[in-house]
């Protein structure tokens, strides 16, 4: 285990309206999501995972683990780390429409070049 994704959890039906009040703040959004029902704001009250990038080849994978009857978002380290080594994990976001696509810049050989 490397550190939680932790933050507030809110309905999915509110992650939109929090978004857009962050947007017009210049606030930068950190919501990582659990299932269709919740999401993790780490936006204003989250731990440091919420800097982790993602790569398409990376060092470490995000699970959804449950503890005492509440759902934790763990990242977990794929392999050895080395010391100074950035830290990533594949965001897995769902697949869009390709006018929605998000470039993908990490960089590794075998880059699937976008996000979603
Ligand atoms: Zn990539």
């Amino acid at each position: 285990m490397v550190i939680e994704y932790s933050g507030i959890v809110v309905r999915s039906v509110l992650t939109d309206k929090r978004e857009k009040f962050y947007d017009s703040k210049g606030i930068g959004c950190y919501m990582f999501r659990i299932d269709e029902a919740e999401v993790v704001d780490a936006t204003m009250h989250g731990s440091a995972a919420r800097f982790i990038n993602h790569s398409c080849e990376p060092n470490c994978y995000s699970r959804v683990i449950h503890v005492e009857g509440h759902k934790r978002i763990v990242i977990f380290a794929l392999r050895r780390i080395l010391r100074g080594e950035e830290l990533t994990y594949d965001y897995k976001f769902p697949i869009e429409e390709p006018a929605a696509k998000l470039p993908c810049n990490c960089g590794a050989r075998r880059c699937r070049r976008f996000l979603n």
